[in-house]
């Protein structure tokens, strides 16, 4: 039998990947040669366990590793152990990651259940604590972390930058023969409150497998020249984004560019896409772009991706496209059954296309591909199975009987796994 997967889908060779030091969080690795971990955030009210907890299982359903909290208020982290909970009882294993701002230090005091249950903590550097206390709140979060054995991300952001460093790295600006533009000393700026943090952070005894660093910033430009420079600098693992990417369309764009450029170039460990929902759509579209990413990349398999053309005059029923969209959204639904039941189904491919031209050779490049009708055609799809023709539909109910063919083919096909 022909593995069409291997051509398409086959993982990058980790020798491409930048070495960074593991940094194990719960069951999951960062960096250290790990595949890449696709990761996601909640949007619901952390002092709210039950919508937290059912967001958190929805987002560890669709896919993500790690999902990271809001923890900004007392009742906030009095709710995380209630989460934590919650999941247990609802069988979800996800790591939930602490995101604190301004307070973390005394709510990790305060509160240590919450500091327990947490994976991970997320500070940043930029908004820790402000004047004297700044190093006193960063090391009392960093001796939190080392006294329950947490790793921590030092996530800085373009948009809370630490203004001391700012002020100081302006002076020294001034100092130069050839100043540099302000666009390059806040880049500085930003990576240096990164990885300065993390030296602190290893010299009150975080060890350097417990660190993972972020410097996030909005333009698609400055993301990739701010990585590539960050990874030059240091091997601490580092978790990719471009915050405050935006909605639909652009926010994929824009992310998806971003990223593409550091993952080929081997520098990202985790990746998190920070898109801003449309009103109603479910919070795990995130997720959902990140897996795409990773997989049309060939970096990773988490779902059989449907290939399909985009149509033209040769199609002007919507049938093709319903086709197309029904099993995509078949394979995703099925996708956590698959996922514990069969070994490798995530490589299976599969084509959708609108006619003669293109179709039955599309078709025969997939694991399971169907070539419809277009228009003048003969009423007829046929259906190829690892390259060869297998069969034609007919009718009204070549959805129905195509979806049939594709559940067949994944309990044949992949090996089960022990139960
Ligand atoms: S495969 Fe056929 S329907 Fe699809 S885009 Fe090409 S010509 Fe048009």
């Amino acid at each position: 039998m022909s593995d069409k997967s291997s051509s398409i889908s086959r993982p990058a060779e980790p020798e491409q990947r930048r070495p960074s030091v593991g940094v194990r969080i719960g069951k999951v690795t960062v960096g250290g040669g790990a595949p890449i971990v696709v990761q996601s955030m909640t949007n619901t009210d952390t002092e709210d366990p039950a919508s937290t907890a059912r967001q958190i299982a929805e987002l560890a359903r669709a896919g993500s590793e790690l999902v990271r909290i809001t923890v900004n208020t007392p009742a906030a982290a009095a709710a995380v152990p209630r989460i934590h909970e919650r999941l247990q009882m609802m069988g979800v294993e996800v790591p939930i990651i602490g995101d604190f701002h301004y307070n973390g230090h005394q709510l990790l005091e305060q509160e240590p259940a919450c500091a327990e249950v947490l994976a991970k903590y997320r500070i940043n550097p930029g908004n820790v604590g402000f004047g004297k206390k700044k190093d006193s709140q960063f090391a009392a979060i960093i001796e939190k972390a080392i006294q329950y054995g947490k790793p921590v991300r030092i996530g800085a952001n373009w948009g809370s930058l630490d203004q001391s460093m700012v002020a100081a790295l302006m002076d020294e600006n001034h100092t130069r023969a050839e100043p540099w533009d302000a666009a390059l000393v806040a880049r500085e700026a930003l990576i240096r409150s990164a990885v300065d943090s993390a030296i602190r952070a290893e010299e009150i005894g975080l060890p350097r497998e417990r660190i993972i660093l972020s410097c996030k910033v909005s333009g698609v430009q400055e993301l990739i020249a701010v990585y590539r420079d960050l990874a030059r600098r240091c091997d601490y693992a580092l978790h990719l984004g471009l915050t405050e990417a935006g909605m639909g369309s652009k926010g994929i764009t824009a992310s998806s560019a971003a990223l593409a450029v550091l993952l080929q170039e081997g520098i990202g460990d985790t990746i998190r896409i920070s898109l801003t929902p449309e009103p109603g759509a479910p919070r795990t579209g995130e997720v959902v772009v990140a897996q795409e990413l990773l997989q049309t990349m060939g970096l990773r398999a988490f779902t059989p991706l449907v290939t399909a053309c985009p149509g033209c005059g040769r199609t002007t029923s919507e049938f093709f496209q319903e086709l197309a969209k029904t099993v995509q959204e078949h394979v995703r639904d099925r996708m956590p059954e698959w996922r514990v039941k069969y070994d490798g189904v995530e490589n299976l491919t599969l084509a959708v296309m609108g006619c003669v031209v293109n179709g039955p050779g599309e078709s025969k490049h997939a694991n399971i591909g169907i070539s419809l009708p277009g228009n003048g055609e003969a009423p007829a799809a046929p259906v190829f199975i690892d390259g060869e023709k297998a069969m034609t539909l007919r009718g009204e109910r070549i959805a129905e009987e195509f979806i049939g063919i594709l559940d067949d083919y994944v309990a044949r096909r992949y090996r089960a796994l022990p139960g």
